[in-house]
């Protein structure tokens, strides 16, 4: 131990997954910092879809995973009625452009006991009243009524006054902090000041930037991380209830009355400078606007209010990183597309392992360990973590 008479974590990182763990540690009675590079919530988890789904075809143990998260929105809902304004479940539509189908993707999700209906487009308005029919495929769409959006930067908020009233430390604005390792062992973290503060355990959140943050303690991680954006509207007039998945636009409303917009067209037209900057063109707003306005009900004349461009974490394979983090010990990481999907689920499963020491069953699948030759990392190996309570 060494700091103080209990055991300590620092967490880096205030987005949905450092902000998350850090409450389920605090709420499990640890002593828990979080610091962050700059406000809470102003990477990824401020400018994502976040679209709450287990939609498509993807392994058993990442769609258990996916609708484990989703359970955990609910019972948050349950127990924070205020949360409706910024978590919903209104469901989610999603349809196939020219020359495929989403039959197959319809027939996966059946089978696999996901809520899945399949609309003729001329039944739309049943379902979804705020979409233009005339933009649905011809052969009909998915409709997902368990599906919703959330709002990740008021749930952080919440997230981070929970953890504080449960006696944690959130510093915001203490620039780029790093992992403090000695040996092979993580003791805490050092801020960009040079302020080192000693840790038991340190959890590396820090979004797309972990694979680097990684590399800098000689772990190498495959990376699939794009430049990318979200549009915010201006407040529209109309009712937009129903996350959209079309294949030119993807749609979901705020809590504020604007919508969000992206694209994987508009991702890829993302300019990135050398100096790692990155400049959305204008054309792609104007699309996204344009694209928006033609599948929503009455084509309404959107306006953009800005634009939220940065990088999205995806690891090499797709799949999440969760866990110890191979050949350093009491440091844990993670590094995951979906992150809002996961956003509870993830920090909940970390904060367990982490104070009991016993790696979860549900996230067997999915650690840093199947990056990395281990064989060469020994003595450590999966599942030695010594847990911060002992009691
Ligand atoms: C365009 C887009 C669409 C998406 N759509 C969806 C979707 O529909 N559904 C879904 O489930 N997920 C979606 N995602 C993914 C989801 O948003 C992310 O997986 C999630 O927000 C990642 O959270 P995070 O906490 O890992 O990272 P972040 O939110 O990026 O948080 C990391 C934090 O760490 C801070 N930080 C970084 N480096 C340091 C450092 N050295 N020192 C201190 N602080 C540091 C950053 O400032 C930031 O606040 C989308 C993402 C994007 C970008």
């Amino acid at each position: 131990m060494t700091t103080g008479t209990s055991p300590h974590v620092a967490v880096i990182g205030g987005g949905i997954l450092g902000t998350s763990t850090a409450a389920y540690l605090a709420r499990a009675g640890v002593r828990v910092t979080l610091v962050t590079s700059g406000e809470l919530a102003d990477g990824a988890s401020g400018r994502s879809i976040a679209w709450l789904n287990s939609s498509g075809d993807r392994s058993a143990a990442y769609h258990y995973l996916r609708l484990a998260g989703i359970d955990r929105y609910r019972s948050w809902q349950a127990h924070h009625p205020e949360s409706e304004a910024y978590i919903r479940f209104d469901g989610a539509l999603k349809w196939a452009g020219p020359g495929e189908s989403f039959r197959s993707t319809f027939d996966f999700e059946r089978r696999n006991g996901y809520d899945s209906l399949w609309i003729d487009r001329a039944d739309i308005a049943t379902v979804a009243p705020d979409v233009d029919p005339a933009a649905v495929a011809e052969e009909g769409a998915i409709y997902n009524p368990g599906e919703g959006w959330i709002s990740m930067p008021d749930l952080i908020a919440a997230l981070a006054a929970d953890a504080v009233a449960a006696g944690a430390t959130v510093h915001e604005n203490v620039g780029h902090a790093r992992v403090d390792v000695q040996g092979d062992e993580a003791v805490g973290v050092v801020l960009a000041d040079g302020t080192r503060i000693a840790a038991d355990h340190v959890v590396l959140a820090t979004g797309p930037a972990v694979p680097a943050d990684l590399a800098a303690l000689g772990v190498t991680i495959p990376d699939a991380t794009p430049a990318a954006f979200v549009l915010f509207t201006d407040p529209v007039d109309v009712t937009v209830r129903t996350v959209l998945n079309t294949p030119r636009v993807a749609v979901r409303p705020t809590p504020d009355g604007r919508l969000v917009l992206d694209a994987d067209w508009a991702e890829q037209s993302v300019q990135v400078a050398d100096d790692g900057s990155l400049t959305v063109p204008e054309a792609s707003v104007e699309g996204l606007l344009a694209e928006a306005s033609r599948v929503l009900a009455g084509n309404p004349t959107l306006t953009a209010q800005h634009v939220g461009a940065g990088l999205k974490p995806i690891p090499g394979d797709g799949n999440p990183a969760v866990g110890e983090v191979p050949g350093i010990r009491n440091l844990s990481a993670l590094f995951t597309h979906s992150g809002a999907t996961l956003g509870l689920i993830l920090g909940e499963l970390l904060a367990d392992e982490i104070v009991t020491g016993t790696p979860s069953p549900l996230l067997a699948d999915f650690r840093f360990h199947r990056f990395v030759d281990t064989a060469a990392l020994e003595p450590i190996a999966t599942g030695a973590w010594s847990p911060v309570n002992e009691d």
